[in-house]
């Protein structure tokens, strides 16, 4: 039987020989620090997360600073982090703690949820990290623990099953030492109880895990139930003007890579030439070695198209914002990870 005092002991007397401690967010710990690298450490491993971390505390080391800044300039600093709407809903959270909450970081649950990009957990996160109160954290890793030590089947995904994992979460958090808890509990689920050949020698929990009794670590959790994933084709034009310079344009905000700039793009060789034509521009691209790029929910290939000008036009598509980029500049905009690499290579 897992009591709540009993689990947070002896999670707390692992925790305190093997835990992490020196983490850069663990130092000078503040709402907003923690915050920061909780929303990185979404889907990311922590020995990413870090150089990203140190990079953006040192050019926003305040909200205000977040706030104030240019969102192509936050997107720079997240390029190659992925999920980019991450960043984006940071910087709209930072304007709006800027605006309604004085630039302080809000303490309670409801404040930290509404704003965008603060889940349930974050926010739990958060409380528990940075006021060392009792928020009750259900990330990923956390969910596989709990999954296992508890022996639950079923995908947890499922309302009732998530349902079941946030009630056992806040039965088992403690009172005291709560920032030391959720790093502890964070910490075995990313470390031991891995999603495989966890380290069940290692585990502190080994005695009280239902799974492990029953020979059922290596089917729990139910994966997602499995879907087909799509695979799409688009052709892109690395378009040169006679000062070397690229043409690039800034993708909409909503969709893939929102907000990042990237190559024109065409559904195929077909539309982009006659795009071309329509302009007014030669016809006569090159193509490039193809690209290949796997998204969570689809596979893309990218086609890249050289084509080198002596004239220099504006755009090439009315639709999109566009602008001419010295390859020097591109790190200081907010590109899309394969295009970066595309023109790394060029
Ligand atoms: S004993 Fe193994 S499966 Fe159970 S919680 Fe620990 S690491 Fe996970």
């Amino acid at each position: 039987m897992i009591t709540n005092a009993s689990f947070a002991k002896e999670l707390l007397i692992w925790f305190d020989q093997h835990g992490r401690n020196h983490l850069p967010w663990q130092k000078d710990r503040t709402g907003y620090r923690v915050w920061v690298s909780e929303i990185m450490l979404q889907q990311t491993q922590v020995i990413t997360v870090i150089p990203y971390f140190e990079r953006f505390m040192a050019r926003f080391p305040t909200i205000t600073d977040l706030a104030e800044a240019h969102s192509d300039e936050v997107l720079a600093l997240w390029t190659g982090l992925g999920y980019y709407s991450r960043a984006r809903n940071l910087h709209a959270s930072a304007i709006e703690v800027v605006e309604q909450h004085q630039g302080e970081m809000p303490t309670s649950i409801d404040d930290l949820v509404s704003l965008k990009g603060i889940g349930r957990s974050t926010a739990g996160a958060i409380i528990s990290q940075a006021y060392n109160d009792q928020g009750v954290i259900l990330d990923g890793n956390v969910k596989r623990l709990l999954t296992r030590l508890y022996a639950i089947k079923g995908w947890p995904g499922q309302s009732q099953i998530d349902k079941q994992l946030w009630e056992i979460a806040t039965k088992l958090t403690p009172t005291t030492r709560n920032a030391d808890y959720t790093q502890a509990i964070m910490d075995i689920g990313a470390t031991i109880c891995k999603p495989k050949q966890p380290l069940c020698v290692a585990c502190p929990m080994q005695a009280r895990c239902k799974a492990l009794a029953e020979d059922q670590v290596a089917t729990i959790p139910t994966p997602k139930p499995k879907k087909l994933i799509p695979h799409k084709t688009i052709s892109v034009l690395l378009i040169k003007n006679k000062q070397g310079q690229t043409l690039l344009e800034q993708r909409p905000n909503t969709g893939i890579w929102g907000g990042l700039w990237s190559l024109p793009e065409f559904a195929d060789l077909k539309s982009l030439q006659t795009q071309l034509a329509l302009d007014g521009l030669p016809t006569n691209t090159q193509p490039i070695t193809p690209i290949k790029h796997v998204f969570s929910h689809y596979k893309l290939t990218i086609e890249p198209h050289l084509l080198v000008l002596e004239n220099t036009p504006k755009k090439v598509s009315e639709k999109a914002k566009s602008q001419w980029y010295d390859t020097q500049q591109l790190h200081t905009i907010g590109l899309a990870t394969p295009i970066k690499k595309l023109l790394e290579k060029i």
